[in-house]
């Protein structure tokens, strides 16, 4: 690199990174910082980028998340003020923790360049007092395998800096953000053993870029759909949160945000609806609502230039973490709030209790107002009508958003469910979920409800590498001799509803659903007659 090339990059740091130090040490400049916004962090970067801000501050320690089966290492930094390394020191201390990931989708490069210029600033820059009341946990790089498979060819539809990026697909070939329920992936594993069940956080941000809807927000967002679950956790998120650090990102920043969604063109032009991604906890933020933890999806605008995306997905992040610093003794008592209710909720009124387990999307019932490109339609030589995206942007009044989730399909929540001993499988991932899991130690009379399987279908063609399983059939009030070494799950725990999402035999997104139990009900011959169900569920 000649001194010109120094010279424009000094340039670019005064004008883009305001807030850090008025020396910037080289081996804490991002690849794109380097490179003029034209290249994006490999995951060596990424890593020698931790490990150098490591050594220039003791608020900082950095730890594994996982290692992936390609051999890549991924890193996550804990940043507190008093320079914690363990989580027995949070623990003690009961201090609130945040988690950022960046990069799950490795094409969606962003977050992952927003959050490592966060680090410098918290531990360099102004930024140190967002570690007065919280420790920030961050992951840049989720998805190293993706992230280093570089080609011209991937995000195409995207403006078009960084040249290469790498894939959405992890080195297994999942999409990490599907894999909430199934934990499949290395990765996937690696964030709940490392992460979730050890840091606990109160609030855990996703970072993704929007794959091309023209609406004109530099940013979209959404808290976690969770419809089965306690609401006190996306109630917050959705009605206090997000919209302060909406109002912060334009007071502040000049920058427009709003709730994610989409519209399609073959529905035609001004859009009709407005609409979100679905409720399904194999979405991780999802997932959260269930936990009775707070999430948040933060979808930068993928038409805008590169330094632009970084810029809104730096400064959404910062305002996350203003707010969750002021706010995170509330936030804490919110999500503890919430599981003592669901306990509450299960002592009181298991099995009169119902819950959704099948949804369809609704519009919310509060008016929304869309910032989008206009358009004009007109016909090509073919006479089929088209349309012609306009520079000019316009707001489209009283747009039905559809954003919530009304159930189709109910069942009834239980005081626990007994699984048979040969059904060993599920209680791991139950337990890799973080579910507590007890084996019965004498033979035990059970009252409650079994369900008699009357069809199965099986999806052709495969999504994730599953045929998925959608089982119908009725319950019928019954009594079980459940067996020593039988497993019980006693719904009177935190993680109650994602319990019964996971195990009810016609969720949407359960175990069953997941193949599971395939191997029991062809066994049991359930594409020729009747089968018991074998989780039984008891009050
Ligand atoms: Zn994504």
């Amino acid at each position: 690199m000649n001194s010109s090339a120094f010279a424009i990059i000094g340039l670019i740091c005064l004008f883009f990174i305001a807030e850090s130090p008025a020396q910037i040490p080289f081996n804490l400049l991002t690849t794109p910082e380097k490179t003029n916004y034209d290249s994006t962090s490999s995951s060596d970067e990424v890593i020698q980028f931790l490990k150098a801000a490591a050594s220039y501050s003791d608020k900082i320690h950095v730890d594994t998340l996982f290692t992936t089966a390609q051999g890549n290492t991924a890193l996550y930094a804990i940043l507190s003020k008093n320079g914690i390394t363990t989580v027995q020191q949070a623990v003690q201390e009961d201090w609130p923790v945040v988690y950022l990931q960046g990069n799950i989708h490795a094409g969606e490069v962003e977050g992952k360049e927003a959050l490592m210029q966060l680090i410098r600033d918290i531990i360099m820059g102004s930024k140190a007092y967002l570690l007065d009341h919280q420790i920030v946990l961050i992951a840049p790089n989720y998805n190293p395998d993706g992230n280093d498979k570089l080609s011209e060819m991937h995000r195409r539809s995207q403006e078009h800096c960084p040249h290469r990026v790498g894939t959405r697909r992890s080195g297994g070939d999942y999409d990490l953000n599907r894999d909430g329920v199934k934990t499949e992936a290395v990765e996937t594993r690696g964030l709940f053993s490392n992460i979730i069940l050890k840091w606990d956080p109160m609030l855990v941000v996703d970072m993704h870029t929007t794959n091309g809807t023209w609406h004109a927000n530099h940013l979209t967002y959404a808290p976690s759909y969770h419809s089965a679950g306690h609401p006190a956790t996306t109630e917050y998120t959705k009605n206090i949160f997000l919209p302060t650090v909406q109002k912060m990102m334009w007071q502040k920043h000049q920058l427009h945000t709003d709730s994610y969604g989409n519209y399609s063109l073959r529905d035609g032009w001004p859009p009709q609806k407005y609409y979100t991604y679905n409720h399904h906890p194999r979405y991780l933020v999802n997932q959260f609502g269930l936990r009775n933890r707070m999430a948040i999806l933060s979808e930068t605008f993928a038409h805008d230039k590169f330094y632009q995306r970084i810029q809104s997905a730096y400064n959404f992040a910062l305002e996350i973490l203003e707010f969750s610093n002021q706010n995170a003794q509330t936030i804490q008592s919110v999500n503890r709030g919430a599981s003592a209710a669901t306990i509450e909720l299960i002592e009181k009124n298991a099995g009169i209790m119902q819950r959704g387990l099948r949804f369809e999307m609704m519009p919310d019932t509060l008016p929304f107002s869309l910032r989008t490109y206009d358009y004009i339609q007109y016909k090509d030589s073919l006479s089929k009508l088209n349309y012609l995206r306009l520079p000019t942007i316009i707001e489209i009044e009283d747009l039905p958003y559809y954003s919530l989730f009304k159930p189709t399909k109910l069942a009834t929540v239980p005081l626990g469910y007994c699984i048979p001993a040969h059904l060993e499988s599920i209680v791991q991932q139950l337990k890799r979920l973080g579910i507590v899991v007890q084996e019965l130690k004498s033979d035990t009379l059970l009252q409650g409800e079994k369900f008699i399987i009357e069809s199965i279908d099986v999806a052709e063609n495969a999504f994730e590498h599953h045929n998925m399983i959608q089982l119908e059939g009725k319950f019928r009030p019954s009594r079980l001799n459940a067996r020593q070494g039988d497993y019980l799950v006693d719904m009177r725990q935190n993680l109650a509803f994602l319990i019964f999402y996971l195990l009810e035999p016609q969720s949407d997104d359960g175990l069953t659903r997941w193949n599971f139990m395939d191997k029991y009900l062809h066994k049991a011959g359930v594409l020729h007659h009747k089968v018991d169900y074998p989780v039984f569920k008891f009050w």
